[in-house]
């Protein structure tokens, strides 16, 4: 038996790795679970170059409860340390880490999620543990050892009668941390951290159908028929997949096997994904993982972190803030790099070249995968693309190269359900849509149902009304009209509409001047000019007397500000202004003028505002009611 002292300078690890790795307590069991897959898979390599000469075997590691024992023991096959092993990475080389890490650390006050990155790994267990023991047998020709430590410098080592090769770590679980005990805790954490490592991990039993058993069916005298119940077997529970999807080739896969590694990341997912992306590659760094797109509809609300971050198919996290860009976090799915230095802060991260290059590749993989989707099958795009606009607008909006390569496929849908790339609209429209200045002006309507009225009358002058309803959108026209040449947006009901240059602006007004400065005067002298702004207009239709329309870049800010523009605070404590254009043609306009009593001609002005505010959604409370009431009495 041996007996020394660990080589450290504090007196008690207890204080120190609480201290230090407080913030996650969980990990242990990640951190213990992966030096037995290490284990394992070192093994595996040594038995396959020849240096070692045993049976590799299947083998599986176990996690197992001792309730009464107060203990929870990780057993491997791996290949085990000798005594001298146990002494040189157990005694020493992890507590020579640890000083260093003090020394590193000692001043600065948030340390969380720095363990495992400084072999510090095993001695996570001491975080959980008031004692842990070691019992190892190498692959090698020699005896076992069994190791104990109670969290004081203090440790045994003696040999051990373990005739089987490979570790049992026994944690003799503190009482502040009896969590650690119950079967659902440790479920939990080996379905978040360990699901998919690429070693068997049993964990208790499970009873199953016997596959070697077919239930009887026996018919009784009167010919019912009863099958006997199938025949259970108990067989291990092994919790993982060691060959999740993203591990294999992309050309090894089906469709399917990416739809159903979707149902094991997400089993209360009920919803397929629209399409996926598998990343692979090798250099400059590694990289491997499988990206869903989900339906994503306008809700900007959409659950982020859903994108789960391994390290070789261990799981690190869910937060791939800074790994992934912004606008991708809205994706699913799951990346696997071992470049990516996770004992640093995110800031820290996001100026990381490594991870720069991470970030750039995977905005480059995802924009070649819709190119390419839009190139192979159109149709299918356009009908996926209500569903993918959200983050595709986003990303234009937040990543220069990927604004770039989106032209290649963002699509401008009509009212009418077709479907324009940026370029096939320019060519459609050119000759019929500029204003006075030769700006190409794009029409859009938000709601096809409250802006009806104008999409029908645009569209009854042969233009073409794009549906732009994504709640991002006036940022994204901001970006467009600064960044192409000579092209300016409107909205069907703004105001912007009226500078389209008219095909046939030869409409002369039925009024003559003087009838005009009637008018003018006495709308104005009942329409509130705090609220509206009113213009006499010579329409070619009789139809439409009064028209409200709402000012472009008043609306547009406003809405900027309500999605997220910094700066643009002024605009939402403007009062809400509307331009009210009068068609002096309409029969209407004569009627009022006509009309030969004051009252008459305000009740008529009153109620086709109100008419007019009604179409565009604008009469509320108690002008609603009022309106009503007066309607009633004009029918009576
Ligand atoms: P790291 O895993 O970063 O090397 P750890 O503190 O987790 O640091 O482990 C220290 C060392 O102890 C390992 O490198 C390995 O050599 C040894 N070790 C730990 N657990 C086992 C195990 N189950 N089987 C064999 N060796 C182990
Ligand atoms: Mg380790």
């Amino acid at each position: 038996m041996t007996k020394g002292n660990i080589n450290v300078s504090v007196e008690n690890i207890f204080p120190l790795i609480k201290k230090f790795l407080y913030s996650d307590h969980e990990i242990f069991l990640r951190e213990l679970v992966s030096n037995a897959t290490d284990a394992t898979l070192k093994l595996k390599h040594l038995t396959n170059i020849g240096d070692a000469k045993v049976e590799y075997g299947n083998p599986v590691i176990e996690v197992k409860i001792d309730k009464e024992g107060k203990k929870l023991h990780i057993i491997d096959q791996g290949l085990g340390m000798t005594a001298d092993e146990v002494e040189k990475y157990i005694n020493q080389v992890a507590f020579s880490g640890a000083e260093e890490f003090l020394d590193k650390y000692k001043d600065s006050a948030k340390d969380s999620g720095i363990i495992g990155h400084f072999g510090l790994g095993f001695y996570s267990a001491f975080m959980v543990a008031e004692k842990v023991e070691i019992i190892t047998k190498s692959f090698k020709d020699e005896p076992a050892a069994h190791w104990t430590c109670d969290g004081s410098p203090e440790f045994t080592l003696e040999p051990s009668d373990k005739t089987e090769r490979g570790t049992e770590i026994i944690l003799h679980i503190a009482e502040d941390s009896t969590e650690f005990l119950e079967e659902s805790r440790i479920s939990e954490l080996l379905n978040k951290y360990n699901k998919f490592m690429p070693v068997s991990i049993k964990f208790g039993t499970k009873q199953i159908n016997d596959p070697e058993h077919t239930p009887e069916t026996t018919k009784d005298k009167d010919g019912k028929e009863t099958t006997e119940p199938h025949r259970q077997i108990t067989v291990d529970n092994i919790i993982n997949n060691p060959n999740p999807a993203w591990t294999k080739q992309p050309a090894d896969l089906k469709d399917e096997d990416y739809s159903q590694f979707y149902r094991e990341l997400y089993p209360m997912q009920f919803e397929e994904p629209l399409f996926n992306i598998h990343l692979n590659v090798d250099y400059p760094f590694n990289l491997t993982g499988i990206l869903y797109f989900p339906k994503m509809s306008n809700d900007m609300q959409i659950q982020k972190d859903k994108i789960q971050l391994y390290q070789n198919q261990v799981f690190v996290t869910d937060n791939v803030e800074g790994i992934v860009p912004e606008f991708l976090t809205m994706l699913r799915g799951v990346i696997d790099s071992p470049d990516i230095p996770l004992n640093v802060s995110r800031s820290y991260l996001q100026a990381d070249g490594a991870v720069k290059k991470i970030s750039s590749y995977i905005t480059r993989k995802v924009a070649d995968k819709l190119k390419s989707l839009f190139n192979n099958n159109r149709e299918d795009f356009e009908a996926k693309w209500n569903d993918i606009k959200i983050v595709i607008e986003y990303g234009m909006l937040s990543e220069e190269k990927f604004f770039e390569k989106a032209e290649a496929f963002t699509l401008y849908p009509t009212v009418d359900g077709k479907y324009y790339t940026y370029e096939e609209l320019f060519n459609k429209i050119k000759a019929n849509q500029t204003d006075k200045d030769g700006k190409l002006v794009i029409l859009y309507a938000s709601d096809k149902d409250a802006q009806h009225s104008y999409i029908e009358s645009a569209k009854a002058k042969d233009y073409e009304v794009l549906l732009l309803d994504s709640p991002i959108v006036s940022h994204l026209i901001q970006k467009l009209e600064s960044t192409k040449d000579n092209i300016t947006f409107a909205r069907v009901d703004g105001d912007h509409v009226n500078n389209l240059i008219k095909k046939d602006d030869t409409t002369i007004s039925k009024l003559d001047e003087d009838q005009t400065k009637a008018l003018d005067e006495l709308l104005k002298s009942v329409i509130p000019s705090d609220k509206f702004q009113v213009q006499l207009e010579a329409m070619e239709s009789t139809e439409t007397p009064f028209t409200i329309t709402q000012p472009e870049f008043m609306r547009r800010m406003k809405e900027m500000q309500a999605t997220g523009g910094g700066g643009m605070q002024m605009f939402g404590n403007m009062p809400e202004m509307y331009n009210v254009i009068v068609n002096t043609n309409s029969k209407l306009v004569s009627d009022i003028l006509a009309a030969e009593a004051k009252e008459d001609k305000e009740r008529l002005i009153t109620q086709s505002l109100d008419l007019a505010r009604l179409s565009q959604g604008l009469l509320k409370g108690e002008e609603l009611t009022n309106f009503i009431k007066r309607s009633y009495d004009m029918i009576k």
